[in-house]
């Protein structure tokens, strides 16, 4: 039907072009360009955020922050999760990945269908454990490329230090000495063990995050003029 009305158009137009196909469009969004995904993963104050800001401003990518995005859905008085992500926030447990997944990829639509060039994203504090791992597979599996991981490796102790000097002023409810030991613990627990993972694939750009802001920005300028 639809290429009878063609050539009848051709033939009133007197030159031939060609025919539609129904193979589905190229560049629709989402279909010609996958998200291109770095994950971002250290402990607790390791500077992912900062550096993420950074990155974003060099380097175009779309910063997404799994925390951020947490205790945004948590402060939507709308939102069923509200007091489960408060309590796991407190507590540094790790919110089933259902919840922190939705809130990404609603994210990664939102920016794609905005435009579709747009297609590189930080995903910074994810996957935290194995549950967010699998998640993940399960749900961007095929939709969603990771390209590496950023990992800023930090001791204990100056994360500690860098989370209360941040508590002073963050509002944060898990920027006490208290949630901290949580967090930290598990981070090492939980959240090494996916970096791990990763590295044992060739995928882990290791970073000494202990310096200054300026000298772990230079390391992290070294990996994205190569990665991309
Ligand atoms: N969180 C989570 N799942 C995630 C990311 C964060 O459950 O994928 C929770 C977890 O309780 C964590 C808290 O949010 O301790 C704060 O995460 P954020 O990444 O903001 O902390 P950061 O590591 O940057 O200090
Ligand atoms: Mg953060």
């Amino acid at each position: 039907m639809r290429s009878r009305y063609c050539r009848q158009l051709q033939r009133a137009l007197g030159f031939r072009f060609p025919l539609p196909t129904r193979r589905p469009l190229l560049f629709g969004p989402h279909r010609l360009m996958k998200p291109l995904v770095v994950f971002v993963l250290g402990g607790p104050g390791a500077g992912k955020g900062t550096q993420c800001t950074r990155i974003v401003e060099k380097y175009g990518y779309t910063h997404l922050s799994a925390g951020e995005l947490l205790r945004d859905e948590r402060r939507n008085p709308d939102s069923q999760y509200g007091e489960l992500i408060e309590k796991c926030i407190r507590e540094g447990k790790i919110v089933p990945v259902e919840i922190t997944i939705s809130l990404l990829k609603r994210e990664m639509d939102q920016a794609m269908t905005a435009n579709v060039q747009k297609n590189k994203f930080l995903i910074d504090g994810f996957p935290r454990n194995q549950d967010n791992l699998q998640g993940w597979n399960k749900t961007m599996d095929g939709k969603a490329d990771v390209s590496f991981v950023l990992f800023f490796d930090c001791n204990n102790e100056i994360c500690t230090e860098r989370c209360l000097e941040r508590g002073k002023s963050s509002g944060r409810t898990d920027d006490n000495r208290e949630s901290l030991e949580k967090r930290i613990q598990t981070y090492l627990e939980s959240t090494k063990p996916i970096i791990d993972l990763y590295e044992e694939m060739g995928k882990v750009r290791k970073i000494d995050a202990s310096k200054s802001v300026d000298e772990v920005f230079d390391a992290v300028v070294k990996i994205f003029d190569k990665e991309g």
